[in-house]
């Protein structure tokens, strides 16, 4: 008979070994959801936490489309795996209006957040992927995971952190054939920098020479804070895929629905993608496909959410920039999205007194010192030494701004006492960063 061993030790000799794919090994949780559970984790310990970790949209999911869902919820059936044929309608219509780009319901594919999309683009495609530096800080993870090889492109903070045609070009004629994805995104996380249509242009020229697969992440497109948002699809038509979704524009991250528009160039990714998608997780979530027609239909109420939603994040933006910037820090006004990106290069030696000398030092005494929660610029791929942060200023309650926007003329600006008011988080948060750093130079 077979004795049963309940000791540790014997446990341990029965058990499987560890064996992580190499390629897995030694990578850690996202940064961004590892900062929002540790925020969320101290903040039950009774401490005071600003969360600038997270980019979370701060507003509520359009009334509309809640609605639409609460209708939706017994939906029970397995979708198609591209997406509901007429959400895909929908998506492609959206982009025709918003930028004239002639597409069906064919050209679209519907998965379970842009990001599961982009994870599917990347194993699917057989090339290098090409990422500016700074980036959002899950696309060289994926690649590493997936094992295809990054090659970054420098960008300067005199310039908004935006990557140049040149740089592009620098890196393709040493090779001109081989295949590479180049993703591009903008309105930029983490510096809510944007393109001009005249820059985009110049872009697009240079990745049509080179004929690489562009993917235009535009997420946080709608949020653009003048409403200008232009797509570099207009201009490098056969090559761009836009990614988007309804995470950002539509407050719904947790909701995890993402789109790709594919030209007919490139069906031939889509098809390959939603191969992987069948086998995976084969469709997304019905209920979510449903009331998601009706946030991709537009119309009165979305127009007024997204002009409210924009004249809050364009107003608290230019005033965090700017008391960062009376400050002493270096930083561009952001022009979309909910980040700023500043680098306390000015303050590197009263740093370094305080053996702060890289980015993920500067954060972690931030957190300890402030109560101010920031991601490291070298989560998004900077060099470790330069002292960049990114703050995502969405630590405020969403539907009490936009409902209180209802008070004031809509051509008129928010006023500093109405930030003060209704998004006291990120501003106190600023002010604390401003002490901080002049008692650094006491
Ligand atoms: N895009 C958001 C950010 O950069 C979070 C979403 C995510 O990382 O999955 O903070």
């Amino acid at each position: 008979m077979v004795q049963t061993r309940n000791t540790s030790n014997s446990r341990k000799r029965y058990s499987p070994d560890i064996n992580l794919n190499l390629n897995v090994r030694g990578l850690g949780q996202s940064a961004t959801l590892e900062i929002n559970e540790l925020s969320a984790e101290l903040i039950r310990q009774g401490r005071e936490v600003f969360r600038m970790g997270l980019g979370q949209s701060p507003f509520p999911v359009p009334q509309v489309v809640v609605d639409e869902l609460k209708v939706n919820a017994h939906q029970k059936a397995y979708l198609p795996v591209k997406g509901l044929e007429t959400l895909r309608t929908a998506v492609a219509e959206y982009h025709h209006r918003h930028h004239g780009i002639d597409h069906s319901a064919d050209n679209v594919l519907i998965g379970p957040g842009s990001k599961e999309l982009m994870f599917i683009l990347q194993l699917v495609y057989y090339g290098d992927l090409v990422i500016p530096t700074p980036s959002w800080v899950s696309y060289a993870p994926q690649a590493h995971i997936i094992g295809r090889h990054i090659r970054w492109l420098p960008t300067c903070s005199t310039n908004c952190w935006k990557v140049t045609p040149e740089e592009i070009e620098r890196l393709c004629e040493s090779d001109p054939q081989r295949p590479r994805i180049i993703i591009l995104n903008y309105p930029n996380n983490p510096s809510g920098c944007s393109f001009s249509a005249s820059e985009l242009k110049k872009l697009a020229r240079t990745a049509r020479k080179y004929r690489v697969v562009l993917l235009s992440d535009e997420i946080y497109g709608e949020l653009h804070h003048e409403g200008h948002h232009v797509s570099i699809a207009k201009f490098y038509p056969e090559g761009t895929i836009i990614s988007s979704g309804l995470s950002k524009w539509c407050g719904a991250g947790g909701w995890r629905l993402g789109t790709f528009l594919f030209p007919d160039s490139l069906k031939w990714l889509l098809n390959a993608m939603a191969v992987v998608a069948s086998e995976t997780y084969t469709a997304s979530s019905a209920p979510i496909q449903f009331a998601a027609i009706r946030a991709f239909n537009g119309g009165l109420e979305i127009e007024d959410y997204l002009q409210r939603s924009r004249k809050v994040l364009r107003a608290l933006g230019r005033s965090l920039a700017s008391r960062l910037k009376e400050a002493g820090v270096r930083i561009s006004q952001p022009q979309g999205a909910f980040y700023l990106f500043p680098d306390f290069d000015g303050f590197r030696e009263q740093l370094r007194s305080k053996g702060i000398e890289n980015s993920v030092q500067l954060s972690t005494r931030l957190l300890e010192e402030t109560g101010i929660a920031v991601l490291p610029g070298s989560s998004f791929g900077c060099d470790p030494e330069l002292l960049t942060v990114r703050m995502a200023y969405v630590d405020f309650d969403g539907a009490r701004a936009l409902a209180a926007t209802r008070e004031v003329p809509l051509a008129e600006e928010l006023s500093q006492e109405f930030l003060q008011f209704y998004c006291g988080g990120p501003i106190e948060a600023v002010n604390r960063l401003g002490d901080w750093l002049s008692e650094l130079s006491a």
